[in-house]
């Protein structure tokens, strides 16, 4: 007899492996058993029927950015609200970035996301650390996040204001995090292009958010991702390339993968859902849709789904950075902005991924194994979680989704829990949405509703990243 407090019975599970009828047995925080339909008939716990229903790990999304301050205004969900949502889609683990600001050492910029989350977050969540300068020997840092259980690391090529980095730092991170098995994120787009170019806009009073798309070509990315790869080469480092929007960045990650490096690369449900359209109209609706990079033409939504079928992408990220209207009004003074360069850049995406990229299942384009790898296994295995999540096996977390393939679900600002007044998707209806969703064996959201306090979630020591 299988002892346990709950069974997931007669549904259809989905592993980045496989799929099998079987029936999942938890007990408390863990997986305790998986066994064919209907084989334990002596459970005393739980029973939750998930008959014609799609079984699948909680999703993984390694791309928030939850309670960050952006000049006169912060991002508009903090971990409570944030991590609520991200539970009525399906996630249950979050990668946040945590960063330490020029002037402030790597452990003070951890205590401060530590602060933001703790007691706060529905679901599990653990930390990259964004470095903004290199005060000590890069060694020492990953050596100190690594012992904190942040194992992985961002760098910006772009943003010199506050965020970017040199060549020189990017190498020896890259070298230092890949010697003790770390992985280094990358934003990857040429500042001196985007530089240039905003210059270029901004003499001829080309200030509408189209000049921001325009100031940000698909080649300042490439060229960005060509320059990171041979960094890694060099260093002899993996290197995982965040929010990947255009197909010749992608034709470059292609190339370096090919060629046999440990090359990854994510992309976001903006890049293959949204395009430069959404700049044309009004500039203050225009002003919803900017982020870095920017949206591109339609072709290349249609190379990047590509790419994520093939796996020449590995993960689907949200890079979920909300604000409100109001907020994108206010812009980064506060006061209004006068042209592209101070609208707060980012877009509301935790809560609609793994239902956005079910689409293409539904369309027959993507495996379900492959959708379940890209939304949840693979960015596990990738940023040191995996088996604990990312997985259903004996003795992973039960974070576990029971998702609804015949239920259909229009992407309304009104119907999701992102703090957000406006929905990027709300012209669209999705066929499928989670029905329930588990996180360490807690039921934290049923039919796409909150459950339970905040608080639930905890924080992930993360280990080295691991291979695909
Ligand atoms: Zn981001």
């Amino acid at each position: 007899m299988i002892s346990g407090s709950l069974v997931i019975r007669n549904g259809t599970v989905v592993r980045s492996t496989g799929i099998e009828a079987a029936d999942v047995f938890i007990d408390g925080e863990r997986i305790s058993s998986v066994e064919p339909p209907g084989s334990e008939t002596d459970f005393r716990g739980e029973v939750v029927d998930a008959s014609g229903k799609l079984v699948i790990p909680g999703a993984v999304d390694v791309h928030t950015h939850l309670d960050m301050e952006v000049g006169a205004t912060r991002s508009a969900d903090d971990f409570a609200s944030g991590t609520r949502a991200a539970a009525c889609g399906g996630t249950t683990t979050v990668l946040d970035f945590a960063t330490a600001y020029r002037g402030e050492s790597v452990a003070q910029g951890l205590v401060t996301w530590h602060a933001k989350a703790e007691g706060r977050a529905a679901i599990d969540y653990g930390f990259h650390m964004s470095l903004t300068e290199l005060t000590a020997p890069a060694e020492d840092v990953v050596d100190e996040m690594s012992e904190a259980g942040v194992t992985s690391f961002k760098l910006y090529m772009t943003y010199p204001e506050r965020l970017m980095v040199s060549d020189d730092v990017i190498a020896s991170v890259l070298k230092a995090a890949g010697d003790r098995g770390c992985l280094v994120c990358l934003h990857c787009e040429d500042d001196a292009t985007v530089a240039r170019l905003r210059r270029e806009a901004l003499s001829s009073d080309r200030t509408e958010p189209r000049w921001h798309a325009w100031s940000r070509p698909p080649r300042a990315e490439a060229d960005a991702v060509a320059r990171a790869a041979r960094m890694a080469a060099e260093a002899q480092s993996a290197c995982y390339v965040v929010h990947l929007s255009s197909a010749d960045a992608l034709a470059e990650v292609r190339n370096v993968q090919e060629a046999g490096q440990p090359f990854f690369a994510e992309t976001c449900p903006q890049y293959l859902y949204l395009s430069a359209e959404r700049y044309e109209g009004l500039a203050s609706e225009a002003a919803r849709f900017v982020c870095a990079p920017p949206l591109r033409d339609p072709q290349h939504s249609e190379e990047l789904w590509e790419g994520l079928a093939r796996g020449h992408l590995q993960v689907v990220a949200t890079d979920h950075c909300p604000f409100t209207q109001t907020d994108k009004d206010r812009g980064l003074s506060g006061e209004g902005w006068a042209d592209f360069t101070g609208i707060p850049g980012g877009l509301p995406g935790i809560e609609t991924r793994l239902a956005l990229i079910y689409q293409q299942v539904v369309e027959g384009r993507l495996s379900p194994e492959a959708w379940v790898d890209r939304c949840c296994t693979a960015p596990a295995k990738l940023f040191g979680l995996y088996p604990r999540k990312g997985e259903l096996a004996v003795g992973s977390d039960a974070d576990v989704v029971v998702f609804d393939p015949a239920q259909e679900r229009p992407l309304l600002a009104e119907r999701l829990h992102m703090n957000v007044d406006y929905s990027p998707y709300e012209d669209v209806v999705v066929r499928g949405w989670p029905e329930l969703v588990l996180c360490r064996g807690r039921i934290v959201a049923r039919a796409g509703e909150p459950v339970g306090e905040p608080g639930w979630g905890r924080f992930l020591s993360r280990g080295p990243s691991g291979n695909l």
